[in-house]
Protein backbone atom coordinates (compact mmCIF):
# COMPACT_ATOMS: atom_id res chain seq x y z
CA UNK A 1 0.00 0.00 0.00
CA UNK A 2 1.36 3.60 -1.02
CA UNK A 3 -0.87 6.02 1.16
CA UNK A 4 1.92 8.98 1.45
CA UNK A 5 3.23 12.15 2.82
CA UNK A 6 2.51 15.23 1.03
CA UNK A 7 5.54 16.97 2.33
CA UNK A 8 7.91 13.40 2.09
CA UNK A 9 6.89 13.56 -1.55
CA UNK A 10 7.09 17.38 -2.02
CA UNK A 11 10.65 17.56 -0.19
CA UNK A 12 11.69 14.75 -2.31
CA UNK A 13 11.69 16.23 -5.57
CA UNK A 14 12.74 19.78 -4.51
CA UNK A 15 16.26 20.50 -5.52
CA UNK A 16 16.32 16.61 -7.28
CA UNK A 17 15.44 17.67 -10.74
CA UNK A 18 11.72 16.99 -10.76
CA UNK A 19 8.17 18.77 -9.53
CA UNK A 20 5.45 16.34 -7.92
CA UNK A 21 2.19 16.68 -9.88
CA UNK A 22 -0.77 17.74 -7.87
CA UNK A 23 -3.89 16.97 -9.81
CA UNK A 24 -7.81 18.41 -9.05
CA UNK A 25 -9.85 15.15 -8.75
CA UNK A 26 -13.63 15.48 -9.12
CA UNK A 27 -14.68 12.19 -8.27
CA UNK A 28 -13.93 8.35 -8.02
CA UNK A 29 -13.39 7.79 -11.90
CA UNK A 30 -10.83 10.82 -11.75
CA UNK A 31 -9.08 9.43 -8.89
CA UNK A 32 -9.01 6.21 -10.11
CA UNK A 33 -7.67 7.34 -13.80
CA UNK A 34 -4.85 9.75 -12.08
CA UNK A 35 -3.38 6.77 -10.16
CA UNK A 36 -3.34 4.30 -13.11
CA UNK A 37 -1.48 7.09 -14.60
CA UNK A 38 1.18 7.88 -11.95
CA UNK A 39 1.07 3.90 -11.86
CA UNK A 40 2.14 3.75 -15.51
CA UNK A 41 4.49 6.46 -14.83
CA UNK A 42 5.74 5.11 -11.52
CA UNK A 43 5.92 8.71 -10.49
CA UNK A 44 4.34 10.30 -7.07
CA UNK A 45 1.23 11.79 -7.21
CA UNK A 46 -0.93 14.53 -5.01
CA UNK A 47 -4.72 14.19 -5.39
CA UNK A 48 -6.17 17.55 -4.80
CA UNK A 49 -9.79 18.55 -3.63
CA UNK A 50 -11.48 21.75 -4.30
CA UNK A 51 -14.02 23.17 -1.16
CA UNK A 52 -16.51 22.13 -3.73
CA UNK A 53 -16.36 19.07 -4.39
CA UNK A 54 -15.88 18.10 -0.88
CA UNK A 55 -19.06 20.26 -0.44
CA UNK A 56 -20.45 17.87 -3.66
CA UNK A 57 -19.39 14.67 -2.72
CA UNK A 58 -18.88 14.75 1.42
CA UNK A 59 -15.12 14.71 3.18
CA UNK A 60 -16.15 10.80 3.98
CA UNK A 61 -16.80 9.71 0.66
CA UNK A 62 -13.68 11.17 -0.81
CA UNK A 63 -11.61 10.10 1.64
CA UNK A 64 -12.83 6.35 1.15
CA UNK A 65 -12.11 6.37 -2.47
CA UNK A 66 -9.21 7.80 -2.03
CA UNK A 67 -8.18 5.38 0.89
CA UNK A 68 -8.92 2.91 -1.07
CA UNK A 69 -7.20 3.50 -4.55
CA UNK A 70 -4.06 4.16 -2.56
CA UNK A 71 -3.81 1.40 -0.50
CA UNK A 72 -3.83 -0.43 -4.03
CA UNK A 73 -1.86 1.65 -5.90
CA UNK A 74 1.74 0.73 -6.20
CA UNK A 75 2.65 4.43 -6.54
CA UNK A 76 2.43 6.70 -3.54
CA UNK A 77 0.04 8.84 -3.05
CA UNK A 78 -1.28 11.46 -0.62
CA UNK A 79 -4.44 13.62 -0.32
CA UNK A 80 -4.17 17.47 -0.19
CA UNK A 81 -6.81 19.94 -0.12
CA UNK A 82 -6.47 22.29 -2.59
CA UNK A 83 -7.52 27.01 -1.55
CA UNK A 84 -9.87 26.82 1.06
CA UNK A 85 -10.65 29.67 2.75
CA UNK A 86 -13.10 28.34 5.07
CA UNK A 87 -11.74 26.96 8.16
CA UNK A 88 -14.58 24.97 9.04
CA UNK A 89 -13.90 22.67 6.05
CA UNK A 90 -10.17 22.42 7.49
CA UNK A 91 -11.47 20.90 10.68
CA UNK A 92 -13.71 18.73 8.56
CA UNK A 93 -10.92 17.09 5.96
CA UNK A 94 -8.24 17.15 8.93
CA UNK A 95 -11.15 15.15 10.43
CA UNK A 96 -11.42 12.86 7.52
CA UNK A 97 -8.00 11.77 7.30
CA UNK A 98 -6.56 14.53 4.63
CA UNK A 99 -2.82 14.53 4.75
CA UNK A 100 -2.24 17.99 3.70
CA UNK A 101 -4.38 21.07 3.10
CA UNK A 102 -3.97 25.12 1.40
CA UNK A 103 -5.41 27.48 3.97
CA UNK A 104 -5.97 30.45 1.36
CA UNK A 105 -5.90 33.49 3.28
CA UNK A 106 -5.45 36.03 0.22
CA UNK A 107 -8.34 37.43 0.81
CA UNK A 108 -7.46 38.53 4.09
CA UNK A 109 -5.16 42.00 5.06
CA UNK A 110 -1.73 40.70 6.28
CA UNK A 111 -2.06 40.47 10.02
CA UNK A 112 -5.34 38.85 10.15
CA UNK A 113 -4.20 36.32 7.37
CA UNK A 114 -0.78 36.03 9.10
CA UNK A 115 -2.70 35.60 12.78
CA UNK A 116 -5.25 32.68 11.14
CA UNK A 117 -2.27 30.56 9.12
CA UNK A 118 -0.01 30.55 12.38
CA UNK A 119 -3.90 28.99 14.01
CA UNK A 120 -4.33 26.72 10.93
CA UNK A 121 -0.88 25.33 11.38
CA UNK A 122 -0.99 24.85 15.09
CA UNK A 123 -4.32 22.67 14.09
CA UNK A 124 -3.04 21.12 11.13
CA UNK A 125 0.22 20.25 12.92
CA UNK A 126 -1.48 18.69 15.82
CA UNK A 127 -3.34 16.25 13.73
CA UNK A 128 -0.46 15.48 11.49
CA UNK A 129 -1.15 17.38 8.70
CA UNK A 130 0.75 19.59 6.25
CA UNK A 131 -0.30 23.55 5.64
CA UNK A 132 0.71 25.17 2.69
CA UNK A 133 0.10 28.85 2.80
CA UNK A 134 -1.51 31.52 0.03
CA UNK A 135 -1.41 34.89 1.62
CA UNK A 136 -1.04 36.90 -1.64
CA UNK A 137 -3.71 35.91 -3.97
CA UNK A 138 -2.75 33.88 -7.42
CA UNK A 139 -5.24 35.31 -10.30
CA UNK A 140 -7.68 33.58 -11.20
CA UNK A 141 -10.87 32.12 -10.03
CA UNK A 142 -10.88 28.63 -9.57
CA UNK A 143 -14.41 26.21 -8.35
CA UNK A 144 -15.94 29.61 -6.79
CA UNK A 145 -12.50 31.33 -4.98
CA UNK A 146 -10.37 33.41 -6.08
CA UNK A 147 -10.22 37.12 -7.97
CA UNK A 148 -9.14 37.92 -11.30
CA UNK A 149 -7.13 40.91 -10.19
CA UNK A 150 -4.01 40.92 -7.60
CA UNK A 151 -5.96 42.40 -4.06
CA UNK A 152 -2.72 41.48 -2.44
CA UNK A 153 0.77 41.25 -2.98
CA UNK A 154 4.17 40.86 -0.89
CA UNK A 155 7.90 40.88 -0.81
CA UNK A 156 9.50 36.89 -1.19
CA UNK A 157 11.35 38.37 2.05
CA UNK A 158 8.12 39.30 3.78
CA UNK A 159 6.36 36.25 2.31
CA UNK A 160 9.34 34.05 3.87
CA UNK A 161 9.01 35.65 7.30
CA UNK A 162 5.46 35.28 7.38
CA UNK A 163 5.61 31.38 6.52
CA UNK A 164 8.48 30.76 8.90
CA UNK A 165 6.89 32.52 11.48
CA UNK A 166 3.84 30.53 11.01
CA UNK A 167 5.26 26.93 10.53
CA UNK A 168 3.88 26.71 7.06
CA UNK A 169 5.62 24.21 5.61
CA UNK A 170 4.96 24.36 1.61
CA UNK A 171 4.06 28.66 -0.44
CA UNK A 172 2.50 29.04 -2.72
CA UNK A 173 3.10 32.26 -4.18
CA UNK A 174 2.10 34.67 -7.26
CA UNK A 175 4.30 33.42 -9.98
CA UNK A 176 2.58 34.77 -13.18
CA UNK A 177 0.62 32.41 -13.82
CA UNK A 178 -3.01 32.27 -13.64
CA UNK A 179 -5.96 29.44 -12.54
CA UNK A 180 -8.40 28.73 -15.61
CA UNK A 181 -7.00 28.92 -19.67
CA UNK A 182 -5.30 31.68 -20.59
CA UNK A 183 -6.61 35.05 -22.42
CA UNK A 184 -3.60 36.41 -22.92
CA UNK A 185 0.10 35.21 -22.73
CA UNK A 186 1.22 35.38 -19.15
CA UNK A 187 4.64 36.98 -17.60
CA UNK A 188 6.23 34.07 -16.16
CA UNK A 189 8.32 34.49 -12.95
CA UNK A 190 11.07 32.06 -12.93
CA UNK A 191 12.96 34.89 -11.38
CA UNK A 192 10.98 34.79 -8.60
CA UNK A 193 10.69 31.41 -7.97
CA UNK A 194 14.60 30.81 -8.13
CA UNK A 195 14.43 34.01 -5.13
CA UNK A 196 12.42 31.56 -2.68
CA UNK A 197 14.52 28.55 -3.82
CA UNK A 198 17.84 30.89 -2.53
CA UNK A 199 16.39 31.97 0.18
CA UNK A 200 14.73 29.20 1.96
CA UNK A 201 14.25 25.36 1.96
CA UNK A 202 10.58 25.54 2.28
CA UNK A 203 9.12 24.04 -0.76
CA UNK A 204 7.54 26.34 -3.25
CA UNK A 205 4.11 25.86 -4.84
CA UNK A 206 2.79 26.17 -8.76
CA UNK A 207 -0.68 26.93 -9.10
CA UNK A 208 -2.22 27.78 -12.74
CA UNK A 209 0.17 25.32 -15.04
CA UNK A 210 -2.88 24.18 -17.58
CA UNK A 211 -1.67 26.15 -20.88
CA UNK A 212 2.24 26.73 -20.37
CA UNK A 213 4.29 25.13 -22.74
CA UNK A 214 6.59 22.12 -21.34
CA UNK A 215 9.66 24.30 -21.90
CA UNK A 216 7.90 26.73 -19.05
CA UNK A 217 7.69 23.87 -16.60
CA UNK A 218 11.06 22.91 -16.52
CA UNK A 219 12.23 26.23 -16.38
CA UNK A 220 9.77 26.66 -13.15
CA UNK A 221 11.22 23.17 -12.15
CA UNK A 222 14.97 24.07 -12.86
CA UNK A 223 14.14 27.48 -10.55
CA UNK A 224 13.37 25.07 -7.52
CA UNK A 225 9.52 24.45 -7.96
CA UNK A 226 8.20 21.05 -5.85
CA UNK A 227 4.72 20.69 -6.60
CA UNK A 228 2.85 21.80 -10.04
CA UNK A 229 -1.26 21.82 -9.74
CA UNK A 230 -2.97 21.10 -12.19
CA UNK A 231 -6.86 21.54 -12.29
CA UNK A 232 -7.97 22.86 -15.23
CA UNK A 233 -6.64 20.41 -17.49
CA UNK A 234 -8.84 17.52 -15.79
CA UNK A 235 -11.63 19.26 -16.13
CA UNK A 236 -11.40 19.52 -19.44
CA UNK A 237 -9.76 15.82 -20.65
CA UNK A 238 -13.00 14.62 -18.29
CA UNK A 239 -15.57 16.64 -19.90
CA UNK A 240 -14.21 16.09 -23.44
CA UNK A 241 -13.39 12.39 -23.19
CA UNK A 242 -17.12 12.13 -22.31
CA UNK A 243 -18.16 14.53 -25.07
CA UNK A 244 -16.27 12.31 -27.34
CA UNK A 245 -17.81 8.95 -26.37
CA UNK A 246 -21.45 10.50 -25.89
CA UNK A 247 -21.20 11.24 -30.02
CA UNK A 248 -20.41 8.17 -30.53
CA UNK A 249 -23.40 6.89 -28.29
CA UNK A 250 -25.66 9.40 -30.35
CA UNK A 251 -24.25 8.41 -33.79
CA UNK A 252 -24.61 4.54 -32.92
CA UNK A 253 -27.84 4.87 -30.74
CA UNK A 254 -26.09 2.60 -27.91
CA UNK A 255 -26.36 3.86 -24.39
CA UNK A 256 -23.99 2.23 -21.91
CA UNK A 257 -22.60 3.69 -18.59
CA UNK A 258 -20.30 2.01 -17.85
CA UNK A 259 -18.47 2.23 -20.97
CA UNK A 260 -18.77 6.09 -20.91
CA UNK A 261 -17.40 5.78 -17.36
CA UNK A 262 -14.07 3.56 -18.99
CA UNK A 263 -13.99 6.52 -21.98
CA UNK A 264 -13.77 9.12 -19.64
CA UNK A 265 -10.92 7.48 -17.43
CA UNK A 266 -9.06 6.17 -20.40
CA UNK A 267 -8.93 10.32 -21.57
CA UNK A 268 -7.92 11.68 -18.27
CA UNK A 269 -5.41 9.18 -17.67
CA UNK A 270 -3.94 9.83 -20.93
CA UNK A 271 -3.87 13.61 -20.54
CA UNK A 272 -2.29 13.45 -16.99
CA UNK A 273 -0.22 11.08 -17.79
CA UNK A 274 1.24 13.44 -19.85
CA UNK A 275 2.07 16.07 -17.43
CA UNK A 276 4.09 13.48 -15.47
CA UNK A 277 6.48 13.17 -18.02
CA UNK A 278 6.92 16.92 -18.27
CA UNK A 279 7.43 17.52 -14.70
CA UNK A 280 9.96 14.21 -14.53
CA UNK A 281 8.27 12.84 -12.05
CA UNK A 282 7.73 9.88 -13.66
CA UNK A 283 10.05 6.89 -12.46
CA UNK A 284 10.57 8.86 -9.31
CA UNK A 285 7.68 6.63 -7.66
CA UNK A 286 9.68 4.11 -5.91
ZN1 LIG B 1 -4.51 27.13 -7.37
Amino acid sequence: MTIAKTLDLVQAARGNGYAVPAVNIVDAHSIRAVVSAAEKANSPVILQTSVKTVKMLGAEVLAAAYRYSAAQSSAPVSLHLDHCPDRAVITEVIKHGWDSVLFDASDRDLDTAWAETREVVAEAHAAGVAVESEIENIIGVEDGVGSDVAVHSYSVDKLIEVAVDTGTDMIAPQLGTAHGQYKSTPVLRQDRAAEFAAKTDLPVVLHGGTGLAAEDFHSFIDAGIAKINISTALKYAYMQGSLAHLKECEANDKWDPVKLFNAIEANVATVIGENFEIFRSAGKGA
